[in-house]
């Protein structure tokens, strides 16, 4: 039987199988024969040691499609970043940097923005202004009065998603309305999952619905920009791209260069400011970091 690990608490596994149940696993030293470890987000076959209480073992890791590495998960799909149209503003700045961090990971993102109730049309068509040439989907709904709530499960589907955002933006209210229905966790299965729920937080795969999960990521108020080249960080920026190759220099950076396509297409109002600036802080950022490495190392060699 195959299911998909949702959960690793003290040696024990727990692997949801669609359309039967969240069984209680222990994997039997197979992975520390091949050296891996079983990884929340694993596809896995089991066999079943008690069908009635939903014990088993599992016996085989199937193949990754990719392994994320903060926090550690494996098989996600995509980002569902969730912010607010206010109370808390968004804060773009956090907002572009959850991006880029998704971005290299290789994830595609959905961007949701919660609580329309509270702001008006203006304020959500300025937002989708924004990121309308960001390579990202944008939703736009309202926990409070249940509004959107299909459009999300719509982008889950079948799919494994990691949950990021703020606190404050109604995360937790998104993520009880998508569980609505899910008939998941109930009696003895339940049991089984409460079990681990007083221990620290561990990541965790949370079911939808049949074959789609959310994975929760703790909140995080700040990111630093990791290992990424000050050099790459345009790729990140899907719209720039039509206007590089107007750029006098291969290697322009869009910041200080003489006759820059993407600096041009900003004055035009097509490139959105907002974007662009946090382009700018970003680029200094890695810049900073880069030359501080750099009087680190000289100062290393002189001793
Ligand atoms: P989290 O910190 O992101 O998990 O946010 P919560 O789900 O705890 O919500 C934070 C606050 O925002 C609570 O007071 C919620 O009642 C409120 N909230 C959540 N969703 C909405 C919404 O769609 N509209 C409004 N007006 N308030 C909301
Ligand atoms: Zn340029």
């Amino acid at each position: 039987m195959q299911g998909k690990l949702i959960k690793g608490i003290a040696g024990f596994y727990y692997v949801d199988v669609p359309a039967e149940g969240v069984y209680e696993c222990k994997a039997k030293g197979i992975f520390r024969k091949d050296n891996t470890k079983p990884l929340v987000g694993d596809d896995v076959e089991i066999e079943i040691t008690d069908a009635k209480d939903y014990e088993g073992n599992i016996v085989k890791l199937l193949p990754r499609k990719s392994v994320l590495i903060r926090p550690a998960v494996a098989n996600i799909d995509q980002a569902l970043l969730i912010f607010a149209v206010a109370k808390p503003e968004p804060n773009y700045n956090l907002l572009d940097r959850f991006l880029i961090m998704m971005r290299r990971q290789g994830l595609d993102c959905i961007i949701c923005f919660n609580k329309t109730d509270i702001a008006g049309a203006e304020q959500c068509i300025r937002i989708r202004e924004i990121y309308e040439k960001s390579g990202c989907s944008i939703l736009f709904v309202s926990a409070a009065r249940q509004e959107g709530i299909e459009k999300i499960k719509k982008a889950l589907m079948s799919k494994t998603t990691a949950v990021a955002g703020p606190s404050g933006v109604g995360k937790s209210s998104l993520v009880n309305c998508l569980q609505e229905g899910t008939q998941m966790e109930t009696g003895e299965i339940s049991a089984k999952i409460e079990r681990g729920r007083h221990t620290t937080r561990h990541s965790e795969l949370i079911a939808i619905s049949e074959g789609t999960y959310i994975m929760d990521t703790p909140g995080f108020s700040s990111l630093s920009l990791f290992d990424i080249g000050k050099e790459e960080l345009k790729e990140f920026y899907p719209e720039f791209a039509p206007y590089e190759g107007e750029c006098r220099f291969l290697t322009c950076a869009h910041i200080h260069e003489p006759d820059c396509g993407v600096k041009r297409a900003l004055e035009e109002n097509h490139i959105h400011k907002i974007r662009y600036a946090n382009y700018t802080t970003f680029y200094g950022e890695l810049k900073e970091k880069e030359s501080a490495a750099k009087s680190t190392k000289k100062r290393g060699n002189r001793r």
